[in-house]
Parts: C-alpha cells; sequence; structure tokens
C-alpha cells in the first residue's frame, strides 16, 4: 500500500516537473510573440498605410524617394564601374 502510494507520488512529482517545463516553455515563446510580432506588424501596417511618392530619379511610385533610390545606386555603381575600366586601361 505505502509501495504503491509512493509510486504514484514519484509520478505526480514528475508530472508537475514535466507541466512547470512546458509552462516555462509556452511563457518563453509567448515573449518571444510579443517582442517580434508586433514589430513586424506594425512596419507592414506603416508601409501599407503611408502614401506611395513618385522617385524622381527612376520615375517609380513607391516608398522611397531619389536619396534612397535603388536604381539609382545599380545605374551610379555601373557608371563607376565603367569610369574605373577606362581608367585602368587607359
Ligand atoms: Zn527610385
Amino acid at each position: 500500500m505505502l509501495g504503491l502510494y509512493q509510486t504514484v507520488s514519484v509520478d505526480i512529482d514528475q508530472i508537475h516537473e514535466l507541466t512547470s517545463i512546458v509552462r516555462e516553455a509556452r511563457q518563453q515563446i509567448f515573449a518571444d510573440d510579443v517582442v517580434t510580432l508586433p514589430s513586424r506588424v506594425e512596419k507592414d501596417l506603416k508601409l501599407k498605410s503611408k502614401p506611395l511618392s513618385q522617385c524622381k530619379k527612376c520615375q517609380e511610385w513607391g516608398h522611397h524617394d531619389s536619396k534612397n533610390c535603388d536604381k539609382f545606386k545599380e545605374k551610379e555603381k555601373q557608371r563607376l564601374a565603367l569610369k574605373l575600366q577606362s581608367l585602368l586601361h587607359s
């Protein structure tokens, strides 16, 4: 009778330990969600709510302007590469 009680109590302790581990894991997952999810969603919402503006460099409607235009940067890079090539070959 006592032996049976001991086995049961050990099992309950193990169950308690497991549930506390699961609870901690859940809390950690939840804590991560709180940190990462809203900021990502917020960024998405901000991008969607932001009005489109036309870039003066590539004439494209989007969320960038002439100062951070990727297409312009690419063109500029190509131009510099060509200039460098001509300098090297002359
Ligand atoms: Zn642009």
